[in-house]
């Protein structure tokens, strides 16, 4: 039987973060210069370079058994997949903008604009939502110069920390959705089992990157309390300690919040608090 296929974004930040991703869940391929495929050692999956934005199609269709792209794109391509994992990487937001000193308070006053976006499909989804008819201006790129152009009176563009905006005095009205890079599979793929491995080495590696492992000794008499602060992925691993008064626990930690977990389990009386690094894992 034919490998399993797999497109990855040819080039910029996802193609990076791509590689990187599959290379931590052990799927170890070499590109050639420019080339537009590559085969993974040791399991029967080739991969094949693409642009971000046909990823969606592209994987509808069958061309490719499964995809990374942005689900921004997704939602855009309005296609039929499956989407097995979101990657925890390149987040963010889509939203219509106006100038910092525009009047306009909701997406209805933009009845009668224009409005530039890469996004025209969920644009135009967004604004018949709000009854509102609106002269779309469809772009690859560059949108938020438009305003300041004179093509446009409002934007639909990402937004990721909102520099760009800042930088162009422009103004989130409102968001339109939440998005980031996920894994996509076609509905129809012959490859389900080498897919299904996929998933489950990516998510061992999407989970270690975003989880910490904690240590720490505690007062039996605070473990309920403890537990509440670090409720664990799961449930926490309690071992007894030879002082029968004082347990260790052993528990999975949101990598963003240990800071502040670490100092409320202080607080409560709990010593030799140890942070580890999560190379990789199966829950
Ligand atoms: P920022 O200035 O950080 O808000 O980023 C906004 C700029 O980066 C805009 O030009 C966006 O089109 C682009 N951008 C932000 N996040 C993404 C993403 N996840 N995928 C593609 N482009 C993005």
């Amino acid at each position: 039987m034919s490998n399993l296929r797999i497109g990855l974004p040819s080039k910029g930040r996802l193609a990076e973060q791509a590689a990187s991703l599959l290379d931590q869940a052990g799927l170890r391929f070499r590109r050639q210069d420019r080339s537009l495929f590559a085969r993974v050692r040791e399991l029967p999956v080739d991969i094949t370079f693409l642009r971000t934005d046909d990823i969606p199609l592209l994987c509808a269709e069958g061309a490719i058994d499964m995809g990374i792209t942005g689900g921004d794109l997704i939602e855009e391509a309005n296609v039929d997949l499956t989407t097995r994992l979101s990657l925890g990487v390149g987040k963010c937001r889509l939203s219509v903008c106006v100038p910092e000193e525009s009047s306009v308070k909701t997406p209805a006053d933009l009845a009668g604009c224009r409005v530039a976006t890469s996004f025209p499909h969920v644009s135009k989804q967004f604004f018949e939502s709000h009854g509102a008819k609106i002269h779309l201006v469809p772009l690859s790129g560059s949108v938020e110069i438009m305003i300041s152009l004179g093509v446009a009176e409002a934007i639909i563009d990402l937004v990721q920390t909102g520099s760009t905006l800042v930088a162009n005095r422009l103004r989130v009205l409102t968001d339109i959705g939440e998005y980031e890079t996920v894994l996509v599979q076609n509905k129809e793929t012959r490859h389900a089992e080498t897919a299904n491995r996929i998933v489950r080495r990516l998510e061992g590696v999407v989970i270690a990157r975003a989880w910490s492992l904690l240590e720490y000794n505690v007062p039996r008499g605070k473990l309920s309390e403890a537990e509440a602060i670090t409720p664990g992925f799961n449930s926490p691993t309690v071992n007894s300690l030879e002082d029968a008064d004082w347990c260790a626990v052993q528990v999975m930690v949101k990598r963003k919040n240990v800071i502040d977990v670490m100092d409320r389990l202080e607080a409560i009386g709990a010593t030799a608090i140890l942070e580890t690094d999560i190379a990789n894992c199966r829950l």
